[in-house]
C-alpha cells in the first residue's frame, strides 16, 4: 500500500499560530480577522489558561480603567475565526516544528518578562528582589507563591524611574482599604493589610527631567491619601541651562511630558507635609552602589550622581547608606530567547524587519513573525502594541499567497497536542474562571472581580 500524498493546499484559509495572549497577540489576531482579503484561522497560544497578559498581570489593580483594555481584547478573542487555545506553552509542550505541520504562519507575541538586572553586590541577598516578582504576587500570577511576601519591614526601596516603578511604591503606600475595590487576591489583600512598612524610598539614577516616568502616574503618585510624597525642592529647583550640575538641556528641548513631570514635582515640592502614616521618598541623582547586609538584605549604598559635560551619568564619589529591610529593583524587562527562533542577546528581543523573523545571516525565517515587547523590547503603551502588530500582520499578508502555496497540509493543533499527551484548555475554561472570579468579589463585597490565585484553583475551576 503506498502512503497518502500530502494533501495539497486547496485554498483554504491562512492558518496563524499566535504565541501570546498579551495585547500585542491579541491585536495581532484582531489584524488579522479584520482584512476579508485573505481568509483566516488564527489560533491564539499562551502557556496560561487565562487571556491578556500584562492586562491581567502587569497593570496595577488600582489602574481600573486601564484594565478595562481587556475588554476590547475579549471581543477579538470572541471573533468565530480565532480561537483561545490555554495553558500550551511554546517550546516545551509545541516545538517550532509541531507549528510547522499546523499552521502557515506563526506570530511571536511572548512579551518581555525578565527583569534586569543592577549589577551590584548584595543584589541576590535575600530581600532584594525583581519588581517583576512583586507585581507578580499582587497581580496574583499562578507563578508567584503567595508567601512569596510578608511586608515586615518599615523601609522598602525600590530602584528605578519608570512606571512600574512607581506603580510598586504606590501599591506599598496605599491602605488596604484603598485597595479593597481591586481585583487583588484575597490572601495578597490581607497581607497588604498588615504590612509595616512606613517608608519607601524610590531611586532615580538621574534627574527629573530624565525620569521615565509618565504625568499620569506621577499625579496618582503625589495624590496618595494616606502617604506624604517627600520631594526634596533643591531636586526640583532645576536651572534650565544647567541640569545635574554638568550638561545643559535647555528646558524648551527636554519633551512636554518631562516638562509637565517637573512641573509637578516643582508644585509638590513647595506643599507642607501632611503627617501621615506612610511617606514615599523621591531620591533623583541617586544610584545604588551595593545592597547591604549579610543573611539578608539591611540597607542600600547610594552614590550621587550627576551629568559630565558630554552628558554621560557619571558618579560623584559621594555615598549614603539607606536602611531598608526589602529591595526592590525595576531597571527595565528583557524578552527571553524562544527555542528554535532566532533571538538578539544584546537587544533581548527576535531579530526583525517589518516583523519577519530574521536569522543570524540576516535572511527571512520563511513563515515566522514578531510582535509587541519581544519584537521592539519593553517600552510603550498598551496602545503601542495595536500598531505594532497591525505592521507585522501586513508584511504576514503580503506573504500569505507564497504561504499557502507551499507550506504542507495543516494537520489540526489538538491532534499534535494529543499525541504530546498536552492538556490544554479554550476560551469557555477561561470564562469559567472569569465567572468564578467575579463571584469571589460578590462574595467578598469586593469591586468586579478577585482574582482566584495559583495553578490549583484555575485547575479546580476548569475541572482538570
Ligand atoms: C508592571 C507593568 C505595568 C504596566 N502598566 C501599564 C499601564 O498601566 N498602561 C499601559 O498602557 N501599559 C502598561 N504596561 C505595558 C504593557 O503591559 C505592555 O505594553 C504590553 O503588555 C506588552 O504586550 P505583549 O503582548 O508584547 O506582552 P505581554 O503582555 O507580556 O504578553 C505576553 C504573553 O505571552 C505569553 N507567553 C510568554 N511566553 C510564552 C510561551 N513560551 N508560550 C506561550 N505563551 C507565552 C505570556 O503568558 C503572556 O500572556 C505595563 C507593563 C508592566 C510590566
Amino acid at each position: 500500500m503506498t502512503s497518502p500524498e500530502p494533501e495539497q493546499p486547496t485554498g483554504g484559509p491562512l492558518r496563524v499560530a499566535v504565541i501570546g495572549s498579551g495585547p500585542a497577540g491579541v491585536y495581532a489576531a484582531d489584524a488579522l480577522t479584520r482584512q476579508r482579503r485573505v481568509p483566516v484561522r488564527v489560533d491564539v497560544i499562551d502557556r496560561l489558561p487565562t487571556p491578556y497578559g500584562l492586562v491581567r498581570y502587569g497593570v496595577a489593580p488600582d489602574h481600573i480603567k486601564i484594565k478595562g483594555v481587556a475588554r476590547a481584547l475579549r471581543r477579538v478573542l470572541e471573533h468565530p475565526d480565532v480561537r483561545f487555545v490555554g495553558g500550551v506553552e511554546f517550546g516545551t509542550d509545541l516545538t517550532r516544528a509541531d507549528l510547522a505541520r499546523t499552521h502557515h504562519a506563526v506570530v511571536y507575541a511572548t512579551g518581555a518578562s525578565v527583569d534586569r538586572r543592577m549589577d551590584v553586590p548584595g543584589e541576590d541577598l535575600p530581600g532584594s528582589v525583581a519588581a517583576t516578582d512583586f507585581v507578580n504576587w499582587y497581580c496574583g500570577h499562578p507563578d508567584t507563591e503567595l508567601e512569596r511576601f510578608v511586608l515586615d519591614t518599615e523601609d522598602v526601596v525600590v530602584v528605578g524611574a519608570g512606571n512600574v516603578a512607581l506603580d510598586v511604591a504606590r501599591i506599598l503606600a496605599k491602605t488596604a482599604d484603598e485597595l479593597r475595590h481591586t481585583d487583588i487576591p484575597q490572601p495578597v489583600l490581607e497581607t497588604l493589610a498588615a504590612s509595616r512598612v512606613r517608608t519607601v524610598h524610590l531611586l532615580a539614577r538621574r534627574g527629573p527631567l530624565q525620569a521615565k516616568f509618565t504625568a499620569p502616574e506621577l499625579r496618582d503618585l503625589l495624590a496618595l491619601p494616606g502617604a506624604d510624597v517627600v520631594v526634596d525642592p533643591r531636586q526640583v529647583d532645576i536651572d534650565p541651562t544647567a541640569v545635574g550640575g554638568g550638561a545643559t538641556p535647555e528646558l524648551g528641548e527636554v519633551a512636554r511630558a518631562a516638562r509637565t513631570n517637573l512641573k509637578l514635582l516643582r508644585e509638590h515640592a513647595s506643599r507642607e507635609r501632611r503627617g501621615l502614616p506612610r511617606t514615599v521618598r523621591m531620591h533623583f541623582w541617586a544610584r545604588p552602589k551595593e545592597v547591604l547586609g549579610q543573611d539578608r538584605v539591611n540597607g542600600v549604598r547610594v552614590e550621587s550622581t550627576r551629568l559630565d559635560a558630554d552628558g554621560r551619568l557619571t558618579g560623584t564619589g559621594e555615598t549614603t547608606d539607606i536602611p531598608a529591610g526589602m529591595v526592590l529593583r525595576s531597571v527595565g524587562y528583557a524578552g527571553v530567547p524562544l527555542p528554535g527562533v532566532p533571538f538578539d542577546p544584546r537587544g533581548r528581543t527576535v531579530p526583525q524587519e517589518g516583523g519577519r523573523v530574521m536569522d543570524a545571516d540576516g535572511e527571512v525565517v520563511r513563515g515566522d513573525y514578531v510582535a509587541g515587547w519581544i519584537k521592539r523590547g519593553a517600552t510603550g503603551v498598551i496602545g503601542t502594541n495595536k500598531s505594532d502588530a497591525a505592521a507585522t500582520v501586513r508584511s504576514l499578508l503580503e506573504d500569505a499567497e507564497e504561504l499557502c502555496s507551499t507550506a504542507p497540509a495543516p494537520v489540526s493543533l489538538e491532534e499534535v497536542l494529543d499525541e504530546r499527551g498536552i492538556a490544554h484548555s479554550d476560551y469557555e475554561d477561561w470564562l469559567r474562571i472569569d465567572t468564578a472570579e467575579a463571584d469571589q468579589a460578590m462574595e467578598l463585597d469586593r469591586g468586579e472581580r478577585v482574582k482566584l490565585h495559583g495553578w490549583e484553583a484555575y485547575r479546580r475551576v476548569i475541572g482538570e
